[in-house]
């Protein structure tokens, strides 16, 4: 890695086509293939329920911690990157299957909103196969807009709906 700042940044991995466990890790694995880009921690995998767009398969879901010396926007084209190489097709249900989802959930302490990129995540606090990933690794992690920490966060939500299972392979 350069001797440009180093960035903490949080990142969601998901799957819901083909084999779910292998994209995400592949996905994992392509992340760290970027010079400015290292993996520091990985989450256990999960089956989740699908959420938003209910009407499709179950997802495997991961969460990572990565540092890195990119921007949040170099980063974001890098996720866009390790999509497309994934097989990833942008056509469809918003919300709807995907070979790979990559989001950056949380950047440092940053706050951001332009039209591509919003950090922290804008749906983050309220999703449980979000937050869980995220709590395997750092629970005491405190979002910077609600001040609160990631385990408090997940024992706020109450949606029975949303189902997240460790994968037992
Ligand atoms: P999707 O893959 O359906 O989650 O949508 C990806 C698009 O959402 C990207 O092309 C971004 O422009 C936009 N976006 C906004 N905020 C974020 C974020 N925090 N992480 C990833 N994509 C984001």
């Amino acid at each position: 890695m350069s001797s440009a700042p180093v960035h903490t940044a949080y990142l969601s991995v998901g799957s819901n086509i083909g084999d779910k466990a292998a994209n995400c890790r592949r996905g994992i694995r392509a992340l760290g293939a970027h010079p400015g880009v290292e993996v520091r921690c990985c989450s256990r995998l999960y089956r989740t329920a699908p959420v938003d767009y209910t009407d499709q398969d179950w997802f495997v879901n991961a969460a990572v911690r990565v540092a890195t010396v990119l921007a949040p926007e170099a980063l974001l084209d890098w996720l866009l990157e390790v999509e497309r190489a994934a097989g990833r097709q942008r056509r469809g249900v918003r919300f709807g299957p995907r070979v790979l989802d990559l989001d950056i959930i949380l950047f440092d302490d940053l706050v951001l909103g332009t039209e591509r990129l919003t950090i922290p995540h804008p749906r983050m606090h309220n999703r449980r196969f979000v937050l869980q990933p995220i709590c395997d690794m750092d629970p005491q992690l405190v979002h910077p807009v609600l001040k609160t920490p990631m385990d408090g966060l997940l024992e706020r939500l109450t949606d029975p709906h949303q189902e997240v299972w460790p994968l037992d392979d």
